[in-house]
């Protein structure tokens, strides 16, 4: 079987080495516009920093180790740039020489990636505007700042792209700017989590501008539609990317309502000779139960392996994609994964959340730090649907267990007796994510209520009535104007002090000695109770 292989990297590079280990005589050809093979695109980013250190890091492999460790030809700076379809041949043109010949195939993999988009602003195409895919990118960027004492760049767009590149800009004693459309960075977080983030990027010296579109680019700044006016002797424009799909276009292949390419089960595209994978595709949300996109490193290698094992007669479940994704913010561990409170809100599904502030490991630890666990279920069924983590320690292992629970259709009631290991350095006896359930099963079936930290303010213009049982000392450094501070270590003595004929909202410093307060409040014969989930800590970043 002859198999040629459109895009060298994550998708691509899988496939061909897949094909390598089913079968030992296929001819594998594989086809990358760019100069290298195989790097990883994760990674381009921290070069910025000295992170990594040199280019040449960010090249996994050469067409020469390609050649010997798999017996792949892999072919760079060879774009292709039409599929016959009627001869099964791909035309492919030699970016240097400008050679242009054609290869048959018996099967057609296309994994061509992304490109950046680039929004209609004036000055956009200036020689100090870059976008980042590629090694070359990274390197262009990265030699303009060195060649020309570049220290004022301005990024535009808050994704995962934007945000690794501004904070490794930063951590390169830049002065960065980070541009935001929206009123918020980092769509998989909620508002409420992703504070945590914006805090931590101005924590650090990156200048934040939301709710902030950018109108022209000119030589030494860009100018907002708001008039402001930011120096920027560089532009990184990360405001996301479109599917790769010209090649796919021009051979009649079908693209599905994402503007990705269609594919089947066994990622297959209309034509069972052509498969496609990776960011060039449209996916399915198996949360949403709807097409959608996911530009992301894992799902593009596991659809690589799942169409390398279909040419050889294996068949795929797919399951569709759920989107778990991490991200490091200067000291901050984050990861996410589901839908959040407000996609689950726009899809019309009905559900709920907890928000959860518990140490990572036992607070005797050194390295014990408070991590913020957003859950979010479905009501009334308890099917967990997302979560959003952030923390100094490990976010991202918490995520991994809800990614694995939504994976298998868990609900609160299995994450709650989830048996997860334990040792102080590492957890606690009940793990944050355990926590998180508990909060959830109690909140589902009413043995208490809670309000969350998005509605204390309205609730304070209200007039709301605060029970703060915090410690008075914690209470005096910082508190909600006119709530009433009775320490939980006092409430028994003094409940005489609190109404009983309005509700009362409940917080702490993270929603512990809170929950506790509540039900020693309930049981006393308040009916009216709340407990603020995120409590103090929730309350102070969102505001
Ligand atoms: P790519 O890996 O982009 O490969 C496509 C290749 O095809 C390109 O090299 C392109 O030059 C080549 N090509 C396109 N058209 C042709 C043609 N006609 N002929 C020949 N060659 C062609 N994902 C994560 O999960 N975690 C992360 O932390 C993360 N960080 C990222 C950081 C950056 C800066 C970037 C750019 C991406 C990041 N991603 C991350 C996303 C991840 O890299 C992609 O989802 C993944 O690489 C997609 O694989 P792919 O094979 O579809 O595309």
């Amino acid at each position: 079987m002859k198999v040629l292989v459109v895009g060298g990297v994550a998708g691509g590079a899988s496939t061909a080495a897949r094909i390598r280990r089913l079968d030992e005589q296929a001819e594998v050809i594989m086809f990358e516009k760019g100069p290298h093979v195989s790097f990883s695109n994760c990674s381009l980013p921290f070069y910025l920093s000295g992170i990594v250190p040199t280019s040449e890091k960010l090249i996994m492999m050469s067409p020469e180790k390609f050649k010997k460790q798999y017996n792949l030809d892999a072919r760079v700076n060879q774009e292709v740039i039409a599929i016959h379809r009627d001869r099964k041949t791909i035309e492919v043109k030699h970016v240097v020489t400008g050679e242009v010949y054609e290869e048959a195939y018996d099967i057609l993999l296309l994994s061509p990636g992304a490109k950046p988009t680039l929004p209609p602003i004036e000055g956009i195409h200036s020689s100090h505007v870059f976008t980042i895919r590629n090694v070359a990118d990274i390197e262009r960027l990265q030699t303009y700042i060195q060649m020309n004492g570049v220290q004022d760049i301005a990024v535009i767009g808050g994704g995962f792209i934007g945000v690794e590149v501004a904070e490794n800009l930063r951590e390169a004693k830049k002065s960065v700017t980070l541009i935001q459309r929206g009123a918020q960075i980092m769509d998989p977080y909620d508002e409420d989590m992703v504070q945590i983030m914006q805090k931590e990027l101005l924590d650090h010296g990156v200048n934040l501008e939301l709710r902030a579109a950018v109108e022209k680019i000119e030589t030494a700044h860009v100018l907002l539609a708001n008039g402001k006016k930011i120096a920027a002797e560089v532009v990184v424009v990360a405001a996301g990317a479109k599917p790769e799909t010209d090649l796919a276009i021009q051979a009649g292949l079908d693209l599905g309502i994402t503007g990705g390419i269609k594919v089947n089960t066994n990622y297959q595209t209309n034509d069972p000779s052509i498969y496609a994978v990776g960011d060039a595709i449209e996916v399915y949300d198996q949360i949403l139960r709807r097409p959608t996109r996911l530009a992301l490193a894992g799902p593009a290698q596991k659809q690589a392996r799942a169409a390398a094992d279909h040419m050889y007669g294996i068949t795929n479940r797919q399951r569709g994609v759920i989107g778990s994704s991490s991200i490091q913010v200067f000291d901050y561990n984050c990861a996410a994964t589901g839908i959040n409170e407000r996609t689950a809100k726009m899809a019309g599904i009905e559900v709920d959340s907890v928000y959860v502030i518990a140490p990572d490991k036992v607070g005797l630890m050194p390295s014990s730090n408070p991590l913020h666990f957003k859950l979010v279920y479905e009501v009334p069924t308890g099917k967990i649907l997302g979560a959003q983590a952030i923390g100094k320690g490990n976010a991202d292992k918490r995520i991994d267990v809800i990614a694995t629970m939504i994976t298998m259709g868990g609900t609160i009631e299995d994450l709650k007796d989830l048996e997860l290991s334990y040792s102080p350095m590492y957890s606690t006896a009940k793990d944050v994510v355990n926590m998180a359930a508990l909060v959830a099963t109690n909140v589902l079936y009413g043995r208490f209520k809670q309000v969350h930290v998005s509605e204390v303010r309205d609730l304070y213009e209200q007039g709301a009535f605060f029970l703060d049982v915090r410690e008075k000392n914690e209470f005096e450094n910082g508190q909600i104007k006119g709530a009433l501070n009775v320490p939980l270590s006092e409430l028994r003595e003094r409940m005489n002090e609190i109404p009983k004929d309005r509700p009362i909202y409940v917080h702490c410093r993270s929603a512990q000695r809170s929950y506790n307060a509540v039900m020693a409040l309930q049981n006393s014969g308040f009916t009216q109770v709340y407990n603020v989930s995120g409590s103090f800590l929730g309350i102070c970043l969102y505001e």
